[in-house]
């Protein structure tokens, strides 16, 4: 190793506010084959919505040029997300040279994936295959009409449940499942998805409803907190707390009691966990966003030409990394004290990725 690289892995790019760069998120696609409620609801993503040309999206090459510059900066996990990234064509083949990336550490590169699991049976081991190292499911619900009601798409839950079941079975292990949970609407599910994952090795992840860019029937009385979620949970089965943070972890984890299941929270809206975040998000038209709740990127197209050196790139986007000083959620949690909503138009969740 380098006297450079020691020296970034001794001390990564740090923020503002002292926040290391540790994750990247990458959003592949904007598109999505679901109209879930909360994030693309349909009345707004119709037939006139102008999703990204293929030409505006970034190419291969050019993200692979990114994920470099972004590992030269002390990254080693990069989650790969859209809209929908099993619609991009040729995923398969990018992960694959994206595997081929190795950390700082010289450790291969981290890769994991979110997706809605519809399009996950057939592909997880042609995924797992190409060096793909973990994937996370988003199901929100057990019911086969209140699934269909929040993702707004015909399909039977059956079909997620087998591409869950697949990607486990290829070893994209461990697999974890994650729920948004909407007051009213899924709570009810909490439960039957606890059940259903309790005897496997998948953990269940619940997440707070938060009001970000794409979520437009968000209203503080819709979250339902963490606090709530596990008191249901526990209604059914005792939860022992796990310490397994690595630090830049969203949730708060837990076993079940004489059960093999774990079960995590994510409490973005009810305690905020601004003050530990690393994740630098890219859209998929290359914006480089450092937070979920921001209104506008910062453009790294023009450093992905061909022309332009990777230091270049590196140099953009430590100088943008060492400005940032966001904590909207912290924000956001004073401004509900006092019973405002956030007003400002924040990027749309399927165009950042989650
Ligand atoms: N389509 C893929 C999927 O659904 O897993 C990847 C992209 S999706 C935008 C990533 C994650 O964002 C999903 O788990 C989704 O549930 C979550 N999400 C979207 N809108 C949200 C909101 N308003 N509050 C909390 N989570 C949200
Ligand atoms: Fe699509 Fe994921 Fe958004 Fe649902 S949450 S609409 S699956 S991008
Ligand atoms: Fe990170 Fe922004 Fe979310 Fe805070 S609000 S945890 S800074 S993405």
């Amino acid at each position: 190793m380098n006297a450079i690289a020691e020296a970034i892995i001794a001390e990564p790019a740090r923020d503002g506010l002292a926040r290391p760069l540790r994750d990247l998120r990458l959003s592949v696609i904007d598109q999505c084959n679901f109209r879930c409620t909360y994030c693309m609801p349909r009345e707004v993503f119709d037939s006139n919505y102008r999703f990204l040309q293929a030409s505006e999206r970034l190419s291969f090459e050019q993200m692979l040029k990114l994920v470099r510059a972004f590992v030269a900066l002390g990254v080693e996990k990069v989650r790969i997300t859209g809209g929908e990234p099993l619609l991009r064509r040729g995923l398969e083949t990018f992960i694959e040279r994206l595997a081929a990336i190795t950390t700082l550490r010289g450790a291969p590169l981290d890769i994991a994936l979110t997706t809605n699991g519809s399009l996950l049976a057939a592909r997880a081991r042609g995924l797992r295959d190409a060096g793909l190292s973990r994937v996370t499911v988003s199901l929100d619900a057990l019911d086969d009409a209140i699934f269909r009601r929040m993702s707004d798409v015909d399909m039977p839950v059956a079909r997620i449940l087998d591409g869950i079941e697949k990607a486990q079975a290829v070893g994209l292990a461990p697999v974890k499942v994650n729920a948004v949970i909407e007051r009213g609407v899924n709570d009810s599910q909490i439960l039957p998805l606890v059940r259903q994952f309790m005897n496997s090795d998948i953990a269940v992840r619940f997440i707070e409803f938060m009001d970000v860019g794409g979520a437009a029937g968000w209203s503080n009385s819709t979250v339902l907190t963490a606090r709530d979620m596990r008191a249901i949970v526990e209604s059914e089965f005792p939860l022992i707390a796990v310490d397994d943070s690595d630090g830049s972890a969203t949730s708060v984890n837990y076993r079940i009691a004489n059960g093999q299941g774990t079960v995590g929270f994510i409490a973005s809206v009810s305690q905020p966990f601004c003050g530990k975040c690393s994740r630098a998000r890219v859209s998929a038209d290359g914006q480089l966003y450092t937070c979920l709740f921001a209104t506008q990127g910062a453009d790294l197209k023009p450093w992905l030409g061909e022309t332009t050196s990777s230091e270049q790139l590196i140099d953009a986007i430590n100088t943008r990394w060492h400005t940032r000083d966001d904590h909207y959620s912290e924000l956001n949690a004073d401004r509900r004290r006092s019973g405002q909503r956030k007003t400002w138009p924040t990027v749309r969740m399927s165009l950042v990725g989650g």
